[in-house]
C-alpha cells in the first residue's frame, strides 16, 4: 500500500549522499553515479519533477590533490571548489545524454535562514521546474562559515549537512517524496556495524523520541549520519511529506523504488500539515537566542498553542532583535519551540516575570501584549 504510494510522488527530492557516490577505494563511483542518472531520467520523462541534492564535492576535491586530511583551514573550503565542477561534469554529461537540463544550485544557511532568500529561492527552484530542468543543489562549502564559527550557546544554524538541507528543500517546495540514499539499508533497530541482531525497520508510521534516539553519528567521508536523516524525516512528514532512507549502493535503486520493492525505511506523513511559515521558524532559520520559560507557559503553549507572554519568562540568553527567532526551552533546559519575537533580548530582559498589562509603564511603550505570537510559534515535540 505505502509503496504503491511512493510511486504517486510527483515533486521528490534525491539526496545522494558521498558515500554513495564514491566507492570504497575512494574512486569515484562512476557506473553507480549513471544509473542514478539514467533512474532519474526515467522519472523525469514520467513527468515528475525531480531536485537532486548531492554530496561528493569534498572527497572529489580531496581525491584530485591527493590529500589525506582537509583539517587545515580553508583547505575544506579549497577541495569543495575544486571537486564541484568535477562533479557537476558527471552530471552534466550524463543527464545531457537524456537531453535533460540541469541546474547548480549551491546554498548557504543564510538562504534559508533569511526569510526574504527563502521565498526568492522558491520562485527560483519552482521556475527551473516549470522548464523541466533537473536542479542539482549542494551546500556551498567554499563560502559556508558555519564550520568555522563557535555556535554562542542558546544559538543554532539551520543546517550543516545535505540530509538537513535536503529536508528544508522538499519543506521549501511542498515535495510530496523525499529520498535519502545513503550506505546501509535504512534504519535499524540498533547500528547493524556494532549489533548483528539488529533489524531493518520497514515502516515508521511517527517519527517518535524513541525514534529519534536511534539516531547515530555521521561514518567516514559524509557529514551526516543516521540523526541527521531522522531530523530530516521529522521535518518532512510532519508537513505531509514521505520519507526514505534507502542504500544508494543496491544497483538501480531508484527504479526498483518506482517499481515497488520493498527497500529501505518508509516514514509516513504525520496529519498535521504544519503550514510553511511555521516550517520556516521551526527549521529553516538560524536561532538567534534563547528565552527559557516556566512550566505554566510551557504548558499554555504546547497544550493551548497560547501565545507567550512576559509573565511566564524566566531568562533571556544572548542578543536579539525583533523579528528574529529564538529557541524556546523549559525550566530544564530542553528546547521545546521555537518563535519569532515581537520585542528584542533588550526589551525581553526588561519585562522578564511583567505582566502584560506592565509593558508600557516599564518600556514606555507596547507594541504587542505577547513576547512571541502564537502564529509564530512552532512546537518542536
Ligand atoms: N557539501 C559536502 C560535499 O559536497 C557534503 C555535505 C554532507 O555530506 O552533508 O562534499
Amino acid at each position: 500500500m505505502q509503496r504503491e504510494e511512493l510511486t504517486k510522488a510527483k515533486r521528490i527530492v534525491i539526496k545522494l549522499g558521498t558515500n554513495v557516490l564514491r566507492n570504497t577505494d575512494g574512486e569515484v563511483a562512476i557506473s553507480r553515479i549513471y544509473s542514478f542518472i539514467e533512474d532519474i531520467s526515467k522519472l523525469v520523462k514520467q513527468g515528475k519533477e525531480v531536485i537532486l541534492v548531492t554530496s561528493g564535492a569534498v572527497g572529489l576535491g580531496k581525491k584530485k590533490l591527493n590529500l589525506d586530511s582537509t583539517a587545515e583551514d580553508g583547505v575544506k573550503q579549497a577541495c569543495a571548489a575544486i571537486g564541484q565542477s568535477r562533479l557537476m561534469s558527471f552530471y552534466e554529461n550524463g543527464f545531457g545524454i537524456f537531453d535533460i537540463p540541469i541546474a547548480q544550485i549551491l546554498l548557504t544557511e543564510d538562504d534559508f535562514s533569511l526569510r526574504y532568500k527563502y521565498l526568492s529561492l522558491r520562485t527560483t527552484l519552482n521556475k527551473i521546474l516549470e522548464f523541466g530542468v533537473v536542479p542539482i543543489i549542494n551546500q556551498n562549502d567554499t563560502v559556508s562559515t558555519i564550520q568555522m564559527n563557535p555556535v554562542l550557546s542558546g544559538t543554532k544554524v539551520c543546517f550543516a549537512d545535505n540530509d538537513k538541507l535536503s529536508a528544508l528543500v522538499a519543506s521549501e517546495l511542498d515535495a510530496d517524496l523525499l529520498i535519502l540514499l545513503t550506505d546501509i539499508d535504512g534504519l535499524y533497530t540498533a547500528n547493524p556495524k556494532e549489533n548483528p541482531d539488529a533489524k531493518l525497520i520497514k515502516k515508521v508510521p511517527c517519527v517518535t523520541d524513541e525514534i529519534m534516539a536511534l539516531g547515530t553519528d555521521a561514518s567516514d567521508g559524509g557529514r551526516g549520519g543516521m540523526r541527521t536523516k531522522l531530523e530530516a524525516a521529522k521535518l518532512v512528514t510532519r508537513f505531509g511529506g514521505k520519507v526514505l532512507i534507502a542504500n544508494g549502493k543496491i544497483p538501480y535503486v531508484i527504479s526498483k523504488i518506482f517499481d515497488k520493492e520493498d527497500i529501505g525505511t518508509i516514514f509516513l506523513p504525520s496529519n498535521e500539515n504544519l503550514p510553511d511559515k511555521k516550517r520556516w521558524i521551526g527549521y529553516a532559520t538560524n536561532i538567534r537566542g534563547q528565552i527559557t520559560v516556566n512550566n505554566g507557559a510551557k504548558k499554555a503553549i504546547l497544550e493551548q498553542c497560547s501565545s507567550l507572554l512576559p509573565i511566564g519568562i524566566i531568562n533571556v540568553l544572548n542578543d536579539f532583535k525583533q523579528g528574529e527567532v529564538v529557541s524556546i526551552c523549559d525550566e530544564n533546559n530542553v528546547e521545546f519551540a521555537r518563535g519569532m519575537v515581537n520585542y528584542s533580548s533588550e526589551e525581553c530582559r526588561k519585562i522578564v516575570g511583567a505582566h502584560s498589562n506592565d509593558i508600557e509603564k516599564i518600556l514606555g511603550y507596547k507594541n504587542y501584549d505577547a513576547v512571541i505570537t502564537r502564529d509564530n510559534i512552532t512546537g518542536l515535540i
